[in-house]
């Protein structure tokens, strides 16, 4: 459902991507780790034409990503994001965060999507909070609307960055576990983190990114218990 080949992006004359080649199935959940500065962020936003690159080609569900709006926006129906900071319209309630898409972008009545964001903060166990203003939430709740945001636009793909990282221990777990059942549901992920437990439960493949390209790739077990490159063993000693 994700096939990028041969991406390979400049910043200047900074060489950031150097030829990094992905595909993920139908369903797949791929974790992806690496340093600081490795290009990961930048790898997962060319998917959805948050970045643009100068070398290689991207398929999304069968939609070959060219510079045409219309293509792009294509593209953006299909792939929801969810970044680090959550991105919430602070003005507006988490119901008018959840439908403003819907009922723009989709042109859904105002009752469907009300309807639909109510399920979808359902099923990230925040249906109570539904007429609060981002301000009056906690972190890991902001991070869930944030998710049932992107899933109303009703994505076939999910790209997370780095989820968990700007939010307090004790909400990691609820974010992850919201993420964990979305991986049940079957939906197709591409998740950047350093949550060596949610890869290990819930990866299908853990790809290890280092100075813009694809270093190893393996499955959790392999990953985490038998790294074949000196580079992937010297990160995982920093982190595990
Ligand atoms: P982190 O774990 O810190 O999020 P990352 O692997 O996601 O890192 P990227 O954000 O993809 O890394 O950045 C890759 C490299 O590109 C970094 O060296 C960064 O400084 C550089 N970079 C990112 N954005 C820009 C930009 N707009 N202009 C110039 N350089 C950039
Ligand atoms: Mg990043």
């Amino acid at each position: 459902i994700i096939i990028a080949q041969d991406i390979q992006k400049w910043y200047g004359k900074f060489h950031v991507l150097k030829g990094v080649s992905l595909t993920v199935n139908r369903g797949e959940v791929v974790v992806i780790m690496g340093p600081s500065g490795s290009g990961k962020s930048t790898f997962i936003r060319t998917f959805n034409a948050l970045e643009e690159y100068q070398q290689g080609k991207i398929e999304i569900d069968g939609i070959t990503l060219t510079d045409d709006l219309r293509n792009i926006e294509a593209i953006r129906r299909e792939v929801g994001m969810v970044f680090q900071q959550f991105n919430l319209f602070p003005h507006f309630n988490v119901l008018q965060n959840i439908t403003l898409s819907p009922i723009w972008v989709r042109k859904w009545s105002k009752v469907k999507a009300e309807k639909v964001a109510m399920q979808l903060l359902e099923r990230v166990g925040i249906v109570e909070q539904a007429q609060k203003y981002p301000g009056q939430l906690s972190g890991g709740q902001q991070q869930r609307v944030a998710i049932a945001r992107a899933l109303a636009m009703q994505p076939k793909i999910m790209l997370f960055d780095e989820p968990t990282s700007s939010l307090d221990p004790e909400m990691v777990r609820e974010v992850l576990d919201t993420i964990r059942t979305l991986a049940a549901d079957g939906i197709t992920m591409v998740v950047v983190t350093h949550e060596v437990g949610f890869a290990r439960e819930v990866a299908d493949r853990v790809i290890f990114m280092d100075g813009g390209l694809i270093v190893e790739e393996a499955t959790p077990f392999n990953f985490f218990q038998n790294p074949k490159e000196e580079r992937t063993r010297k990160f995982l000693s920093q982190i595990l």
